[in-house]
């Protein structure tokens, strides 16, 4: 594997209002102080990344075990998930997805855990997509139970999906997701969603070495249409459960190499902070390639992320965290919620991807099931 390269150096940029704000929350200050900053205006952070996107877990549960997100050994059966009292309601989840809007988010993914467990999903994206009609709106899922929900989803107003498929080969793919699953409900799942008008569909291919990379080429030319769209994925060290070791992501550049006889072609950037390289085949599927380790874009990062019990990440990888449930609970004002959300984004600085390896590989980070990838 190549050394990895560095991304653009990030130069901070100064603070709207001078000062650095903390990145913890201090709730009294937010509730006693006039509110000051601009809670209708576009936030950047200290390197002028705007919260352009928000990734919503709605639940972390999963049915799936994939050895490099939730692996058996922690996520077993003595697990203690979230309980019900502390999760967000849907109301809750409506209501500060209305603030992110006001602060400049464009793009929603629900994500989990795996979403599609959460009880009346539909209704959620409903709520969302009457609410936000101009937004982004998309659901990442494993597949496993997308045949039977995809109309539901679609009739809400849900019009973009990602599904997760790590292998078509039934032996790979339960490797991959240490599970009885099927691959064959994965794709039936996608199916139904082309036929109901789901456009693109998006495909996300993890890729750990000597498991499932021989089936790179067999997932892209399966989905060698116009109405697909493959990511192969580098595997990340994403939470401190996975294991991971460098030695068993296969580089975007190798991914690159096994993809060769498509013939690919290079598509420009669609806008500022895509996560993926895109490629083109002469058959008209557009191919991803996601090099978060190899190649990290933590320059273009404009992503904050919601867990399902009400705490909002700046960074995959980050371990700081601010609590939104307390605060929406306890009677804040939308005013003083987008506050908070909006000096935490101020305050940010994260670039994980681009100091990997200079950080302690023992640091806490959140999983990747708490965060919804
Ligand atoms: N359960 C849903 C699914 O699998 O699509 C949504 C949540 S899952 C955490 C979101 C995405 O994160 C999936 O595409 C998954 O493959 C990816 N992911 C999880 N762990 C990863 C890792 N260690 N490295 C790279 N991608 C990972
Ligand atoms: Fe579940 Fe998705 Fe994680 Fe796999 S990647 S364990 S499907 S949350
Ligand atoms: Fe964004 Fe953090 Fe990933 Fe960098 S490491 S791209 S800042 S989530």
């Amino acid at each position: 594997m190549p050394p990895p390269e560095r991304a653009a150096t990030l130069m901070p940029h100064p603070h709207p209002t001078g000062d650095i704000p903390t990145f913890t929350s201090n709730l009294a200050k937010t509730i006693a102080q006039p509110c000051t900053v601009n809670v209708d205006s576009p936030q950047t952070d200290l390197f002028g990344r705007p919260l352009r996107d928000l990734r919503i877990s709605v639940t972390d549960r999963c049915n799936l075990r994939c050895t490099y997100c939730m692996p058996r050994e922690v996520f077993g059966p003595d697990h203690a998930f979230l309980p019900r009292s502390l999760i967000l309601s849907y109301e809750e989840i409506a209501r500060l997805t209305s603030i992110f809007v006001r602060l400049g988010t464009q793009k929603i993914r629900l994500t989990g855990g795996e979403p599609l467990l959460r009880k009346d999903l539909p209704n959620l994206v409903a709520q969302l997509a009457q609410q936000h009609p101009s937004t982004d709106l998309a659901l990442t899922t494993n597949g496993i139970l997308l045949h039977q929900e995809a109309a539901r989803l679609h009739q809400a107003g849900l019009r973009r999906i990602t599904v997760s498929l790590d292998a078509l080969n039934p032996e790979t793919f339960r490797r991959m997701s240490d599970s009885h699953g099927n691959p064959s409900d994965v794709l039936q799942g996608i199916h139904t969603a082309a036929v109901l008008g789901f456009s693109p569909v998006k495909i996300n291919t993890v890729v750990r070495k000597s498991i499932n990379e021989n089936e790179i080429l067999p997932i892209a030319l399966r989905f060698n249409q116009p109405n697909f769209h493959v990511r192969f994925i580098e595997y990340m060290d994403v939470g401190n459960s996975n294991g991971w070791r460098l030695d068993e992501v296969v580089s975007a550049q190798r991914i690159l190499e096994i993809l060769q006889p498509l013939n690919l072609v290079p598509i420009p950037a669609a806008y500022p902070g895509e996560v993926a390289t895109h490629y083109r085949t002469p058959t008209g599927a557009v191919i991803g390639v996601i090099s978060s380790v190899t190649r990290p874009f933590c320059s273009n990062c404009t992503r904050a992320r919601l867990t399902s019990d009400g705490r909002l990440f700046t960074c995959l990888f980050g371990n700081n965290s601010i609590d939104l449930r307390s605060p929406l609970r306890s009677g804040y004002s939308d005013e003083a919620l987008a506050e908070l959300i909006a000096t935490t984004w101020n305050a940010r600085s994260d670039r994980y991807s681009e100091q990997r390896f200079q950080a302690d590989p023992n640091q806490p980070k959140p999983e990747m099931s708490v965060l919804g990838g």
